[in-house]
């Protein structure tokens, strides 16, 4: 029987986790060691990917974690600077800045720029996010199935403790998330649902990964959505194990700045503060099993205590190696904690 996998993620951690998952998954068919691996071998994985940093700019339709996703998995990211395409040019950036239609904290890249330009045509022409996410993996296959956690437009804005209002895109990429934030809102949240491949993925998972994406403004955008944290509790009939693999190290948020978004909603940035911000499912949260860093092996005895299946594993993904081996360390936590 496949095994079915369903991962929540974000942008940058989230596709480094999802590479690794597919990795790992790859590794179990080709060299298969373990039970383990034959469990694995061959699993689907479906991604269920957050919509909250999607916006309009100059007319066009921008899903930054979707496309973080794609071009991962189909290795066309640019590595070194750690988003975007390879060999991405910026001629029609520079034009829009000029006319003054998008604003200079704001690059567009020529590439990146096609396949913004692609999406809002098919929007335009009736198609769903998701059927426009379908076309786009149909041209680059990932070996795994992106769906945008929903099809219904939800944008993102951040009430700063000073009383501004801002976009989330502005926040967070011309203001670095360096202005202290109050709250998230989600105009049009209460309206929006999961979307289809994602209710269905989730009712035939075997198991539900959480990436260490952003607990606030990726998972946790997520999770918002009216119908999604049942649906997940529910996955396969509720018999899918939750694991959890934490975004934060030793205190830190690794790449990015999860860290803002923690202390606006007053968590703590700790690997323990964010499982217990998820809960142990046996307490009304969510997971069954949660992944620390090696360097916080001192939190897996409180953790456990609380009832999450704790384990420290090594939590950096610097290449392909180690994030296989990451994917392959949670993928296991799930096959080792089953849900009667
Ligand atoms: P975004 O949408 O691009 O912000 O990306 P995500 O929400 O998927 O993830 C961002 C978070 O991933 C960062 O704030 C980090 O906490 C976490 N992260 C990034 N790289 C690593 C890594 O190598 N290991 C772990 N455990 N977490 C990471
Ligand atoms: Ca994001």
């Amino acid at each position: 029987m496949t095994r079915r996998i369903v991962v929540l993620a974000g942008g940058v951690g989230g596709a480094r986790f999802v590479r690794g998952v597919r990795e790992a998954v790859r590794r179990a068919a080709e060299a298969p060691s373990t039970s383990a691996d034959a469990e694995l071998a061959h699993a689907q994985i479906d991604v269920v990917v957050n919509t909250g940093d999607d916006w309009w700019l100059a007319g066009l339709r921008i899903a930054p974690d979707h496309d973080s996703l794609l071009y991962t998995l189909s290795g066309q990211n640019d590595e070194v600077r750690g988003w975007g395409r390879l060999g991405e040019t910026e001629r029609v950036s520079a034009e829009l800045q000029a006319h003054g239609v998008t604003p200079d904290w704001f690059t567009l890249g020529d590439l990146d720029l096609g396949t913004h330009i692609a999406r809002t045509a098919w929007l335009r022409a009736g198609l769903t996010p998701s059927e426009v996410s379908a076309r786009l993996q149909a041209r680059w296959p990932l070996g795994v199935t992106l769906h945008p956690a929903t099809d219904d437009e939800v944008d993102t804005s951040v009430v700063t403790t000073a009383g501004d209002r801002l976009h989330f895109q502005e926040w967070w990429t011309r203001h670095r998330a360096a202005m202290p934030a109050a709250r998230f809102e989600q105009e049009g949240i209460a309206d929006a649902r999961p979307s289809p491949g994602t209710r269905a993925a989730l009712a035939a998972a075997d198991m539900v990964l959480l990436a260490p994406s952003n607990p606030v403004v990726s998972i946790g955008t997520i999770l918002s959505i009216p119908g999604m944290r049942d649906a997940v509790l529910n996955a396969g009939a509720g018999a899918a194990p939750i694991v959890g693999v934490s975004p934060i190290i030793a205190g830190a948020a690794v790449r990015g700045m999860a860290d803002a978004c923690l202390t606006a909603i007053g968590v703590e940035t700790d690997a323990a503060a964010v499982a217990r911000h998820y809960g142990a499912r046996s307490a009304g949260g969510l997971l069954d099993a949660w992944l620390v860093g090696v360097e916080d092996e001192p939190l897996v005895a409180g953790l456990r205590a609380d009832g999450v299946a704790a384990a420290a594993v090594p939590l950096w993904m610097r290449d392909l190696d180690s994030s296989a081996a990451l994917a392959a360390a949670a993928l296991a936590a799930g096959l080792e904690h089953p849900r009667a």
